[in-house]
């Protein structure tokens, strides 16, 4: 945990005269289309002007791909205190006890909200939802719409957004760098408690001028880091830019070497990102199997292959290296071959595209990166530790998951995080002011066509550091190469960055090399096996004398 030293400048901004039509004022900014964005600006616009911005299409989020379902304690025998156990037992000891807590609790509220918006999830005939379970939770309680409840939630929210007054949509706007007194010409260091943020920089993707946006409040909504490396479930919008920004403009990180890799993407090399099996088909019944068919999953765990991610992971990335394999199986050919369709159509037609029957042949699987723990450390109001900034989300470190995030755990904490963050400023917005001072954007030195290949070429070796170094299984020789490696490419992007036009792949790849160089240095500071972090160098977890 703890902070990094100062090893990434800042980014570099003069006054210079402004150009209106660059300017707008809104009082919430909010960085991000997923579910954490979304949520926020629907309860926000009613108590002021809200401006969500994206990168891309609004469409293009992690919160899409979201198959499992959102978890939630609903009927008995299920109860709040058996989903806080499950939660602070994955989390390994690094839960923060009492924001799980307050999550678990307020969880049905908000799914009441999404229920509000329009939101269908599936039912059984007597109208009780139908509640699936997923690994590490003792109890059937998530909510699921088939096996894409994330397009269902999100294409819901995008809709009410889209009719809400009082709310604008900039797609294609590439939020640069948080604005703070730094671009005033005030130094700020790391920790200082007065920093305050005025608004954001971002590249409209379109005519490629930098907008200055100038809130009341900025929400970093902006989500995971999945991109760090090279299979991976996330789209390629997942590139850490929230977290990147937050670090230059001296937030405080927390967690970063909390990766977690789902244990069962789909093998089908090429593909990008890598297409998830649901954790809920081994809910299902489904097993995992080496290539010669044997299960593996009960020398590992006593759940076998319900066990927590990070141990599923683990494991499987074992039996990989065992048998110098790709891939290892999912067997679902023994289970019921129409209900297996009827709650899993998009594995299935997934799966049929590529020539696999999942009710007839094994599914073969591998590990990837899918979700990060850590990120911008925020308090239960979903402020960051600089002012009038909130994050929320993945993007966000709010003492949820811990070591290790339960499945089914983030879409719910994204809406909780979302109402608390919107309850906090509400009664505060008027007493703000915008910060006339700032200055625009400035283009200087930054002339020089970007070279795509050098941006490519580095992007893959990022990739390639961070998957062979930084993965699943970690040790000190490992981490220190990946460091030494990794330096290079930053330095050589840094030089890249301060002669080259922005460009949304560069501003991608420096934001990258920023949270790389983060997860390394946490990880190389947990001198311990604890949850998703996991070196051969020490084993064990510490005992609570050894801290
Ligand atoms: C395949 C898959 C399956 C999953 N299944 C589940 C599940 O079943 N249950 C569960 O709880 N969780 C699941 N998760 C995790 C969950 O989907 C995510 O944690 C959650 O959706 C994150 O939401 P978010 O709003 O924080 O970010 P996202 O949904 O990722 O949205 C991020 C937004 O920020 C924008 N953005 C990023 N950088 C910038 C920038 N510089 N400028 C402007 N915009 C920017 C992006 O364009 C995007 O609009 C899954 C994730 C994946 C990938």
């Amino acid at each position: 945990m703890g902070i990094i030293q100062e090893q990434i400048s800042s980014a570099c901004c003069h006054t210079d005269a402004y150009n209106d039509d660059m300017v707008r004022k809104v009082d919430c900014l909010v960085i991000g289309s997923g579910i954490a964005g979304l949520s926020y600006a629907l309860k926000a616009a009613s108590y002021g002007r809200v401006c969500v911005i994206t990168k891309n299409s609004i469409e293009e989020t992690n919160t899409r791909y979201a198959q499992g379902g959102i978890a939630s304690v609903m009927y008995p025998p299920d109860s709040f205190e058996k989903h806080i156990r499950d939660t602070i037992r994955c989390g390994d000891g690094y839960c923060n006890e009492k924001i799980v807590e307050m999550v678990v609790k307020e969880a049905p509220d908000r799914i009441n909200d999404l229920l509000k918006w329009g939101v269908e999830f599936d039912k059984r005939e007597n109208g009780n939802f139908d509640l699936a379970k997923e690994g590490g939770h003792s109890s059937h309680r998530i909510l699921h719409h088939k096996d894409y409840t994330g397009l269902t939630i999100h294409s819901t929210l995008i809709k009410q957004v889209k009719s809400t007054k009082n709310i604008e949509i900039l797609e294609d706007h590439f939020a640069i760098d948080l604005i703070t007194q730094h671009q005033l010409g005030d130094p700020v260091v790391r920790g200082q408690k007065d920093i305050h943020c005025y608004g954001a920089y971002a590249l409209d993707l379109h005519t490629r001028a930098v907008d200055t946006l100038l809130s009341k409040v900025t929400i970093i909504a902006t989500g995971g880091t999945g991109n760090l490396y090279h299979t991976t479930t996330n789209p390629p919008i997942a590139t850490g830019d929230g977290i990147a920004m937050v670090y230059r403009a001296k937030g405080i990180i927390e967690n970063m070497e909390f990766v977690q890799f789902h244990p069962t993407s789909l093998y089908h090399p090429g593909e990008r990102p890598s297409f998830l099996i649901t954790e809920a088909i081994r809910g299902f019944g489904g097993t995992l199997k080496s290539i010669d068919g044997e299960e593996f999953m009960a020398k590992y765990d006593s759940r076998g292959s319900l066990a927590p991610r990070d141990i599923v992971a683990r494991a499987i990335d074992n039996e990989m290296k065992i048998h110098g394999d790709d891939f290892v199986y999912l067997d679902c050919t023994h289970l019921d071959a129409e209900a297996l369709q009827e709650n899993f159509p998009n594995v299935y037609q997934k799966c049929l595209s590529i020539g696999i029957d999942i009710t007839k042949e094994m599914i073969p699987v591998v590990p990837a990166a899918h979700y990060l723990c850590g990120g911008i450390k925020v308090n239960e109001h979903g402020q960051s530790s600089i002012e009038r900034l909130y994050a929320i989300g993945e993007a966000a470190s709010t003492g949820l998951h811990g070591a290790n995030r339960l499945a089914s755990n983030s879409l719910i904490e994204a809406i909780v995080f979302a109402h608390r963050a919107v309850a906090d400023v509400k009664n505060q917005l008027a007493g703000i002011t915008f910060n006339e001072e700032v200055p625009e954007w400035d283009y200087g030195g930054t002339t020089h066509p970007e070279e795509m290949i050098l941006i490519t070429q580095s992007y893959k070796e990022m990739q390639q550091i961070m998957s062979n170094y930084v993965g699943i299984v970690r040790s000190d020789l490992r981490l220190q190469r990946a460091l030494a490696r990794l330096d290079i490419i930053y330095s050589e992007t840094e030089e890249l960055y301060k002669k080259s036009t922005l460009s949304r792949k560069l501003c991608e790849l420096r934001n990258l090399i920023n949270v790389g160089h983060l997860t390394i240095r946490m990880a190389q500071n947990l001198r311990e096996s604890r949850g998703l972090h996991y070196t051969i160098d020490y084993p064990k977890k510490r005992t609570g004398s050894e801290f």
